[in-house]
């Protein structure tokens, strides 16, 4: 089943897109299964719960933290962590310059922009992000490699609205990288889609994409 999902949603992915596959609430043997099908990439949105499948899993598995990350918990991602998607604030980016440089590290990260109409959800506003580029010593954090954007749509049916929240992200995403490629050259990942709209999300130029239900089918959060 697993397997035959994760099939299904490679056929439809170009070649320069990521799949993400978003394991959170699933056990470690349905990770395995994923992973026997050829999946590098898992992601976890809880540190408890990532730093406790992680040591259980094969090492060369790519482990992405896509959760909303309180600063007092950096220190257990940095030694392993791939990519961090949701960085949400300078102070949290500080937090991981700071563990990074301790460990001697570089860490990979997404800046996560809020394009979704849902107050909840977490991020910076486009605004907020356009201002955060502008300081030249956000960009040059030595221990952080800033890789791009990660953003969630609102949950809706309405195709109309999830269309013009990516399409939002993709021109900020080409305005930084714009204005301060020259200082980013990593500067290349848009993070964006889950199971319900991630072909929507590449036809918008999302280039990874986050995808759980449609995977493992759905979570018990019980
Ligand atoms: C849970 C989650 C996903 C995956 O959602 P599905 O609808 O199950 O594909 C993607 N991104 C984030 C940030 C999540 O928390």
């Amino acid at each position: 089943m697993i397997k035959q999902n994760i099939q299904t949603i490679l056929s439809q992915l170009p070649g320069h897109v990521t799949l993400v596959a978003v394991s959170k609430t699933h056990s470690v043997e349905m990770i395995f299964e994923a992973y026997n099908a050829g999946i590098k990439d898992f992601a976890e949105n809880k540190v408890q719960e990532l730093i406790a499948k992680q040591p259980l899993l094969p090492a060369d598995i790519r482990w992405h933290m896509i959760g909303h990350l309180q600063r007092n918990k950096v220190k257990y991602l940095i030694p392993f962590v791939h990519l961090i998607h949701s960085v949400d604030s300078e102070r949290l980016l500080n937090q991981i310059q700071k563990e990074a440089a301790k460990a001697n590290k570089t860490i990979s990260i997404l800046l996560q922009v809020h394009i979704a109409q849902e107050e909840h959800k977490f991020g910076f506003s486009t605004e907020e992000i356009k201002i955060f580029f502008e300081q030249s010593k956000n960009i040059n954090s030595p221990n952080v490699s800033i890789k791009g954007l990660m953003g969630m749509s609102t949950y809706t049916d309405d195709e109309s609205v999830v269309k013009k929240e990516f399409d939002t992200l993709k021109s900020l995403f080409d305005l930084i990288k714009l204005k301060h490629g020259d200082q980013l050259p990593d500067f290349k990942e848009l993070s964006m889609g889950m199971s319900s709209d991630f072909l929507l999300a590449i036809k918008r130029g999302s280039t990874m994409v986050r995808v759980g239900s449609s995977i493992f089918g759905e979570r018990d959060y019980n």
